[in-house]
């Protein structure tokens, strides 16, 4: 039998649509990878989810799960790797099962976005990460330095500056793109901004040890000593299994009208993996919310 609706990842968008679908007397089915919490597993503090003044990523997961707890749905693991249409029923294609459903929502969530430069494969996991809150605490009292300007950066940032002797942000504009309220705790003496400066090289030996700059004004090459390197470049969507099936922009955000309806009737998409312009954990939520309800719409239209 076929589920009312299958959602798939189970991040603060995913875990919104659970509770919206089975209020509205859904059928569920959430689709996860791995682990519940998508990128909020690495955010070390949220301060800007409304009624949470502060709170870990890891709290505000276990209370999104414990919320869609509270009404019963089935669960799934395993990686999505593609969603077909039968009429008027998808099937969901995981590593581990193929599933049926009326509706299909993605929240499937984004990931970290590589840079590209010289050495950086060579030495993920061996100085360079992607994850501040994550690695962090392997560069203890050395120096680091984040590369990017955005929210991501600043909050790697202050968080390495409480663990590191020093860090580096090498951003490659003569401003941050992150908040205000993040710019202004940035002024701290163990933080030292590099602006209009890019990154060209990553060097070392087992480990990394240093990496090569240009300003990209005065072409000037400099070098600096860094024990860890943290990408926060921006993100990429979690969109690859679906990306021949419904329509995307050119970096594969998904593409929805306001109600998070997708070009395909009867897929809806939420949350980071859809194109917009603000990406944060409460409008991931609304989209979850939205989601549901068009879903909720289209079986009563389409039944
Ligand atoms: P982002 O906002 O897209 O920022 C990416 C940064 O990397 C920008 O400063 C960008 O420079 C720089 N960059 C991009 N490509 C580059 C390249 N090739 N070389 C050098 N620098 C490059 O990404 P993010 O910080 O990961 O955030 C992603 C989304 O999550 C955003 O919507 C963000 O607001 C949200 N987020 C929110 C919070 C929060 O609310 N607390 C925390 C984290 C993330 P330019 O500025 O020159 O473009």
């Amino acid at each position: 039998m076929a589920y009312d609706c299958a959602v798939i990842g189970g991040g603060p968008a995913g875990f919104t649509a659970v509770i919206y679908a089975r209020r509205a007397g859904l059928g569920v089915l959430l689709i996860e990878k791995l682990y519940p919490g998508g990128q909020l597993a690495n955010v070390e503090k949220c301060e800007n989810y409304p009624g949470f003044a502060e709170i870990t990523g890891f709290d505000l997961i276990q209370n999104f799960t414990g919320h869609a707890d509270k009404y019963v749905y089935d669960k799934a693991d395993g990686e999505t790797l593609s969603v077909k249409q039968n009429g008027v029923v998808f099937t969901v294609i995981t590593e581990n099962g193929a599933y049926e459903a009326k509706t299909v929502i993605i929240s499937t969530g984004a990931g970290p976005m590589k840079l590209g430069a010289l050495g950086e494969d060579k030495f993920s996991g061996r100085g360079v990460s992607y994850c501040a809150s994550c690695d962090g605490a392997l560069y203890k009292n050395k120096t680091a330095a984040v590369i990017g300007g955005g929210n991501t950066a600043a909050q790697d940032a202050l968080y390495l500056a409480r663990l590191c002797e020093k860090v580096y942000i090498i951003h490659r504009r003569d401003k941050l793109r992150a908040e205000r309220n993040l710019q202004n705790r940035l002024n701290i003496p163990n933080v030292e901004i590099i602006y209009d400066t890019v990154l060209d090289e990553i060097n070392g030996e087992s480990s990394v040890n240093g990496i090569k700059l240009k300003n990209v004004k005065s072409g000037e090459k400099t070098e600096l000593a860094v024990a860890g390197v943290f990408m926060a470049v921006g993100i990429v969507p979690n969109t690859g299994f679906i990306k021949d099936f419904i329509k995307t922009d050119e970096k594969g955000f998904i593409l929805t009208d306001e109600s998070m309806r997708t070009d395909v009737p009867g897929i809806f998409a939420a949350g980071d993996a859809r194109a917009k312009p603000l990406r944060q954990i409460v409008t991931a939520a609304a989209d979850g919310a939205v989601a549901a309800y068009s879903a909720q719409i289209y079986l009563n239209e389409t039944s």
